[in-house]
């Protein structure tokens, strides 16, 4: 499975720093820097889950949740939210813009391929499910 990610970060060093977690794995890493090309990668790729940095220029990841939510076929794909402020109602803040979970920075990079995995399987499974509803 050659499962498609795309990663969301205007930090270039962040943004290395998460691909190099992921490389080891076979996924196909797709990148951002901003809420405009977030956006318009995400549509364009279709990947299978994002790593959405919530605080971005142009467009911050809440408002690309939002958007993204509202378009046909985006309503399952994963969106994990990553953000720098471990502010209470935070997470809720994430979640009511549409993100399924929550991973605040600096990220774990030992147990974050794991995280990232476990959302993934959850995800096939649901599709299974979906497209196998007798089994
Ligand atoms: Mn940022």
């Amino acid at each position: 499975m050659n499962e498609k990610i795309l990663i969301v970060e205007d930090s270039p060093q962040n943004l290395r720093l998460l691909a190099m977690t992921l490389r080891a794995k076979s996924y196909t890493l797709l990148t951002a820097a901003d809420g405009e090309e977030a956006l318009a990668t995400a549509v364009r790729e279709h990947p299978d889950l994002i790593i959405m940095d919530m605080q971005l220029p142009k467009k911050n990841g809440f408002e690309v949740t939002r958007r993204l939510r509202q378009i046909p076929g985006f309503s399952k794909v994963t969106i994990i939210a990553l953000t720098a402020y471990a502010m209470k109602g935070d997470r809720e803040k994430c979640l009511e813009a549409g993100c399924d979970t929550y991973v605040s920075k600096p990220i774990n990079t030992r147990e974050f391929p794991g995280v990232i995995a476990g959302l993934l399987l959850d995800r096939r499974g649901e599709k299974n499910a979906q497209e196998n509803p007798d089994s």
